[in-house]
């Protein structure tokens, strides 16, 4: 039976360590982080992740600002205001919460945000420095993923790692950042021959794909280490009859939790490591700017 890889204990700890260290270092610079989160438009999911970090940058003694600006403001507007972040000596981290209106280029605003202050590295410098293992931010998630691994003292250092997805936000970024920790590296997507195959073959198996139930037990090798990247809402028929959303990942958790080593909840896993990640993107950026080593 696998041990659960448990994101929210091992987020909370890190939490804590951010902190300790936002403390120290204040003294030192004369002045603390300060993480500027933009809201365009009211979708409610964008609203609890802003709020979510809000609070949490708040918690690790950060100083934090939300923008809150209505759905249907001009492109040119929302730039003006990231170059005022951009230009402002106190703020140290902006990140603009996706998805935006379709009336704004997200790629634009993307580019927008100064290489340096770049909580998400959504920007195309970061991403750059990030293959070349330069300082800098990195991609959220994948970053946390690697931290909860690390925090169970798991070195993918020569495992075959396979990732289900090739996303910009996930699947991409995080198989370079394992590549660079020496792990043997296969992406899959909608295109690969044979997923169960691939899915086999690996050690370490990362699924953030968006599909429930795509990964299941007979996908999995005895003894492999598995993520589920997939934050996927399902209707459940209750007790009573009626239906409710859960929220599931992407893997069949019962089946697989037979067969792995160790396996992320959903909820409960990568969720929270996101969150801590950017916390610690927002750090690294203070560090950075403030040139604390
Ligand atoms: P995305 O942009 O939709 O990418 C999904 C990837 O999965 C694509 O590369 C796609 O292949 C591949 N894929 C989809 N169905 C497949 C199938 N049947 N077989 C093989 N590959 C398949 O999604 P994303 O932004 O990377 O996010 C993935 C999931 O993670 C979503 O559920 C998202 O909500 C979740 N997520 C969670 C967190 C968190 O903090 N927990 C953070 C980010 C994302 P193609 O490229 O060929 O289309």
């Amino acid at each position: 039976m696998a041990q659960l890889l448990d994101g929210k204990k091992t987020a909370k700890a890190i939490r804590a360590r951010i902190k300790e260290e936002v403390d120290d270092l204040s003294g030192i610079a004369s002045r603390r982080p300060h993480a500027v989160f933009v809201q365009v438009g009211n979708v409610p999911a964008s609203t609890t992740y802003v709020n979510m970090k809000y609070k949490m940058a708040q918690e690790v003694g950060m100083l934090s600002t939300v923008e809150r600006l209505p759905g249907e403001i001009g492109q040119q507007e929302l730039l003006a205001l990231l170059h005022k972040y951009n230009t402002d000596r106190s703020t140290h981290a902006i990140l603009v919460q996706l998805p935006l209106p379709s009336h704004i280029d997200e790629f634009a605003v993307m580019q927008s945000i100064a290489p340096a202050k770049d909580l998400d590295c959504f920007h195309p410098e970061n991403i750059g420095r990030m293959v070349l293992g330069l300082p800098g931010p990195k991609p959220a998630t994948p970053q946390g993923i690697l931290m909860l691994l690390d925090e169970y003292k798991i070195d993918p250092y020569g495992m075959n790692a396979t990732i289900v997805g090739r996303s910009n936000l996930v699947g991409k970024p995080l198989g370079l950042l394992l590549l660079q920790r020496h792990a043997t590296v296969t992406w899959c997507h909608t295109r690969t021959r044979d997923l169960p195959a691939a899915c086999r073959g690996a050690d370490l198996l990362v699924s953030a794909s968006g599909k429930p139930g795509l990964v299941h037990g007979g996908m999995v090798k005895p003894g492999a280490v598995v993520v589920d990247v997939g934050t996927n809402y399902v209707a459940v028929t209750q007790p009573g009859g009626s239906m409710e959303m859960k929220l599931v990942g992407d893997v069949a958790f019962d089946e697989v939790e037979e067969t792995a080593s160790y396996i992320t909840p959903v909820p409960g896993g990568v969720g929270p490591m996101t969150i801590a990640s950017v916390l610690y993107n927002a750090l690294t950026l203070y560090k950075l700017i403030e040139g604390i080593v």
